[in-house]
C-alpha cells in the first residue's frame, strides 16, 4: 500500500542531498572540531560553514549562531540562561519576571512552569479565537522587573503566525529580551532577526529536512546568557560538549537548501493546502478550519470535525495509508485535550475532533486529491458509528422544528 505522509511539522524526511553531505563526516572527516591537526581543522571548517549557512537565512552573522543539540534545548538554553544572568538583579521583584503566551511548544511551558517552581513569576498571554496573541495585554502586564518576553513565531499546532514585528518593538522600547522559538518557521518563511528586533531564536534541523538532533540557537550581539551546559567551553563556553559535525554539516545543508527553495515551497505549499481546506469545507458539513485563515504557515492546515474524536479518525486514516496528526498531545496514559485548542476557545470535545495535516516539499497534487476523497469517506464512516454526531443531528432536527413551530403561532 502506497503511504502518504503528511506530519511534517512533527518531523520531516531527511533530503538526500543532505545525507549525502554528512555521509563523509562520520567515516572520512571524523575529526574533533577542537583539535590542532588536519583532522580537526577540517571538522571545523565545515562547522564554521554551516554555522555561516544558518546565520544567511535569518540575516544574522555568523558570530550570533551557536550550535544545540534540539530546538528544546535551544529554547531551554534562551530562556534559562537569561534568567540566571539576571537573577541577581530582579530577586524581590515581583513581576512579571517572564511574559510568554498559552499556545507556546511544552519547550517553552514546561521551561517556564519549572522556573515558577524556583519563585519567577510568569504570566501566560491569551490568544485571540485564531491563536493570534494578545498584543494589548502584553503591553499592560509588562513591568519594571519584565526581563523577558518569549513568543513563538508560529504554531505548530494550528499554524497561526505570530505578529512578531509588533512584539519586537514594543520589546525593544521597553529593554527586554525577546526569545522568538522559530522551529515551525525557519527556513520556511523568511526571517530578518534584526529587523524584527529578536535577540534569541530557536532553530532545529529535523523540521526541514533536516536531521534529528542538532539545532542551533541565533543570540544577537550582546545578549547576556549563562551556559545551562557546562564542561570543556565549546561554543563560546555557552554550550560544552563535543560538536556532532555530521548533524552540524545536516543543518548546514538543510538550511541551504532551505533557502534555496523557499520561495518555490511557499507558494506550492500553499496551493496544496488551499485546495485542501476549500475541498475539506465544502465537502464536510460541520468541518471548521482551527487557526488563523490567512496568516498561517503554508504547509499547515488543522481541521475540527463535529461528533468524532480525532485519534480514531487518525487511525482510520493511517489504515488507508495516510500519516496525519491531531491536535492534542498525549500525556502518558491520560488523553488530555490539546492546550494550543483549548486556548482558542474550544471545548474539550471539539478539541479531541481535530486532525493536523502538516504537507512537505514532497507531497504531490496526486495524493492530496487521493486525501481529500479519503477523508470525506472516513469522516463520514466515523460518523456513522458517532453517538455524539447522531445526538447532534437529533438536536439539529429539534431546534428546526421548534423554529417551524415558533413561524407558525
Ligand atoms: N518548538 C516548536 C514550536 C516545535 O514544534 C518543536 C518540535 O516539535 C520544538 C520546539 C522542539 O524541537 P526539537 O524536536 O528539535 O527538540
Amino acid at each position: 500500500m502506497k503511504r502518504i505522509y503528511l506530519d511534517h511539522a512533527a518531523t520531516t524526511p531527511v533530503d538526500p542531498e543532505v545525507v549525502k553531505a554528512m555521509l563523509p563526516y562520520f567515516t572520512e572527516y571524523y575529526g574533533n572540531a577542537s583539535s590542532l591537526h588536519s583532522f580537526g581543522t577540517e571538522a571545523y571548517r565545515s562547522m564554521e560553514d554551516s554555522r555561516q549557512k544558518v546565520a544567511d537565512i535569518i540575516k544574522a552573522s555568523k558570530e550570533e549562531i551557536i550550535f544545540t543539540s534540539s530546538g528544546t534545548e535551544s529554547d531551554n538554553l534562551a530562556i534559562k540562561g537569561v534568567v540566571a544572568k539576571k537573577r541577581k538583579e530582579i530577586e524581590n521583584t515581583k513581576g512579571p519576571h517572564i511574559i510568554t503566551s498559552k499556545i507556546e511548544h511544552p519547550a517553552v511551558l514546561d521551561t517556564c512552569k519549572y522556573l515558577e517552581k524556583q519563585g519567577f513569576v510568569v504570566h501566560y498571554l491569551s490568544v485571540d479565537k485564531y491563536g493570534i496573541v494578545d498584543i494589548d495585554e502584553l503591553r499592560e502586564k509588562i513591568s519594571k522587573s519584565t526581563f523577558l518576553v518569549s513568543i513563538m513565531h508560529a504554531n505548530n499546532e494550528i499554524g497561526t503566525i505570530e505578529p512578531i514585528e509588533e512584539i519586537g518593538k514594543i520589546t525593544r522600547s521597553k529593554n527586554i529580551v525577546l526569545h522568538v522559538d522559530a522551529v515551525q518557521t525557519f527556513g520556511k518563511i523568511p526571517i530578518d532577526a534584526n529587523e524584527l528586533n529578536i535577540d534569541l531564536l530557536s532553530i532545529s534541523g529535523h523540521k526541514i529536512y533536516g536531521p534529528k538532533g542538532v539545532g542551533a540557537l541565533y543570540i544577537r550581539r550582546g545578549t547576556q546568557l549563562e551556559p545551562i551546559i557546562h564542561g570543556g567551553g565549546h561554543e563560546k563556553g555557552l554550550r560544552s560538549s563535543t560538536e556532532n559535525i555530521p548533524g552540524i554539516v545536516g543543518l548546514g545543508k538543510a538550511a541551504e537548501l532551505a533557502s534555496k527553495r523557499m520561495e518555490a515551497d511557499i507558494k506550492y505549499l500553499t496551493m496544496l493546502r488551499d485546495h485542501l481546506i476549500k475541498y475539506v469545507l465544502n465537502n464536510i458539513e460541520e468541518s471548521y478550519l482551527n487557526g488563523h485563515p490567512t496568516q498561517r504557515l503554508p504547509n499547515n492546515a488543522n481541521f475540527r470535525f463535529n461528533g468524532i474524536e480525532g485519534e480514531s479518525l487518525i487511525l482510520n486514516l493511517d489504515e488507508n495509508g495516510i500519516a496525519a496528526s491531531t491536535g492534542s498531545a498525549c500525556s502518558s496514559k491520560k488523553l488530555e485535550p490539546s492546550h494550543v485548542l483549548m486556548a482558542i476557545g474550544l471545548n474539550e470535545v471539539e478539541a479531541h475532533g481535530s486532525l493536523r495535516i502538516t504537507l512537505g516539499r514532497e507531497n504531490t497534487e496526486d495524493e492530496i486529491e487521493y486525501v481529500e476523497k479519503g477523508l470525506v469517506e472516513t469522516v463520514k464512516k466515523l460518523r456513522s458509528m458517532s453517538p455524539i454526531w447522531k445526538k447532534s443531528l437529533e438536536l439539529d432536527k429539534w431546534r428546526t422544528q421548534m423554529e417551524e413551530r415558533g413561524h407558525e403561532h
